[in-house]
């Protein structure tokens, strides 16, 4: 399968979530957010969808382009619009999110939307329904058919069974996407949570297999890269063999930056950094030269 979005002679883009820098989409945050990963490096940068009404998309656009940096979509849905319910009135409002966020991904240029888009993320009181779950795929399937006349893809980012009771592993991700069966719909890998529920990095990586089509690199506390526990020259080891060439995008949060109720959200009781332009360099280095070792490694046989 070919990816999603890599760069010149299937080159892995490099990209950075905004969360980073910012923690809303005005026009000051947006220009800051665009140029500081551009300047760091990055070819691509991951936008939390925002309210359209009172983002100036085509600013976005126009920032991504003079920038020359590629963008990613991504949404988390929230209890009130989970999808993952029994719910009528709960599921629709999450169906207009979603909309939202692939208007929002079209008009702003970008071809991916990412994230916890089949439940809410949030830590469930109890197991999901197989109603629920059937809730999950036929308003998938429709959004993922509107996608599609736009050319843009959705992932479906599995999260630790804190923050989902649906999706926790890569080989749950994957039996979900055959059940779609759309054209569009790649899984969506993030160390962090892969870290909690899974053998190893490669062995979510291999069960992922080509349905593979983004990856959040984030260390297992979400600071800086290789200073925790994930092991990282496995996981690239395990890219190589199977040849993945869409964007490894770098995920970190601080109170420093983010909303007191995103950091609630995501039980960000600890700051990890307060600077994110070292940060951000830092990530850009790592990442890269991850890619050139095992790159050398790969072409030596
Ligand atoms: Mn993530």
């Amino acid at each position: 399968m070919s990816p999603l979005i890599s760069g010149a002679a299937n080159r892995n883009l490099v990209g950075i979530h905004a969360g980073v820098w910012v923690s809303d989409w005005s026009p000051t945050s947006a220009r800051h957010a665009i140029s500081e990963s551009a300047a760091a490096g990055f070819d691509l940068i991951e936008i939390p969808v925002a309210d359209p009404a009172t983002t100036d998309l085509a600013l976005t656009a126009r920032l991504l382009e003079s920038h020359s940096i590629s963008s990613v979509v991504s949404l988390a849905l929230s209890p009130d619009c989970d999808i993952n319910t029994e719910d009528a009135a709960t599921s629709a409002r999450g169906e207009k999110k979603l909309s939202d966020a692939v208007r929002f991904a079209r008009d702003t240029g970008s071809t991916y939307v990412g994230g916890v888009l089949y439940s809410a993320m949030t830590k469930y009181d109890h197991i999901s329904t197989e109603a629920a779950r059937e809730n999950s795929l036929g308003v998938l399937r429709r959004i993922a058919n509107m996608a599609l006349t736009s050319g843009i893809s959705l992932g479906m980012e599995y999260v630790n069974r804190y923050e989902s009771n649906l999706l926790n592993t890569a080989a749950q991700t994957v039996e979900f996407i055959r059940e779609l069966d759309m054209p569009n719909v790649v899984v969506h890998l993030d160390t962090f949570h892969a870290n909690l529920e899974e053998t190893s990095q490669g062995a979510a990586v291999r069960d992922s297999g080509g349905l593979l089509g983004y990856i959040h690199a984030a260390e297992n506390h979400r600071g800086y890269l290789g200073s925790g526990s994930i092991d990282w020259p496995h996981l690239f080891d395990a890219l190589a063999r199977t040849g993945y060439s869409g964007p490894i995008t770098f995920e970190s949060f601080s109170r420093a930056v983010v909303s007191p109720g995103t950091a609630d959200d995501i039980g960000l009781w600890r700051s990890l950094w307060d600077d994110p332009a070292p940060l951000a360099r830092h990530a850009h280095d790592f990442l890269r030269s991850q890619l050139h070792a095992t790159l050398s490694v790969h072409t030596d046989h």
